[in-house]
């Protein structure tokens, strides 16, 4: 979970998630926090109405910013195993909410090609989930399918390149399941998505990778805030 104790003792503080949706009029941030007492994303404008939400961060340089929450987490801090399972792994019982990416770009299906050429050299992504206006996904947009395009004919949108065959998987899934999905389907990246069917955030082979080294004591960098590859 994104959160430490608060200095003052007081509650914990929250990351912000952020999906930002590159679209061809504009570009707009959805927020959300991992709710500890409700174990799943949460938007931002349904947790700081909380009686126990104390805010965002103030601090204009806290990026993406955190809440203070003085919510109290669950009995439990991992799924149940499975009855019968007595030898589930960690990666049986841990979510793929743990690894997930938290800042997430993604892209409208009407931006033009070009502009999600340039947002990917820009920001330094390998792929985006396609969204519509609630964030939910449409399909996947890759490197590949805009280097496919650029041999082609000028011009286009999103839309024409994207693959439609979008697997997601919801926030509790554990990462046997994401690990399973992306080797089975051959593919490098998954949104994850919400209760409410938004994406909270995409798991790649690579968030995979560095929470198995993790396990093997390995230091490695957080993923929270990398989309790359
Ligand atoms: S303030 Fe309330 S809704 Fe927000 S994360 Fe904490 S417990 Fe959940």
């Amino acid at each position: 979970m994104p959160q430490t104790t608060h200095p003052a003792g007081r509650g914990r503080d929250l990351s912000v998630m952020t999906l930002e949706i590159a679209g061809a009029a504009s570009t707009r941030t959805l927020s959300a926090v991992l709710c500890p007492r409700e174990q799943r994303a949460k938007p931002l404008d349904d947790c700081l109405p909380c009686v126990d939400s104390q805010g965002e961060a103030r601090d204009p340089g806290a990026r993406p910013g955190f809440v203070e929450c003085l919510g109290e987490g669950p009995a439990r801090a991992a799924p149940a195993r499975e009855p019968g399972d007595p030898e589930a792994s960690l990666a049986d019982r841990t979510p793929v909410q743990a690894v997930m990416t938290r800042v997430v770009i993604a892209v409208q299906a009407d931006l033009p090609l070009e502009r999600a050429r340039a947002l990917f050299l820009e920001r330094g992504i390998g792929g985006a989930p396609v969204v519509d206006d609630a964030g939910k996904p449409l399909g996947i947009l890759s490197k590949t399918d805009l280097l496919r395009a650029g041999a082609g004919r000028p011009g286009g949108t999103v839309a024409d390149e994207m693959s439609r065959n979008v697997l997601t998987l919801p926030e509790q899934a554990p990462i046997s399941e994401a690990a399973a999905l992306l080797a089975a389907e051959g593919v490098h990246r998954a949104p994850v998505v919400g209760r409410e069917g938004r994406v909270v955030g995409i798991v790649t082979v690579l968030d995979l990778l560095r929470w198995l080294a993790q396990q093997d004591g390995q230091l490695m960098p957080s993923g929270h805030s990398l989309q790359a590859r």
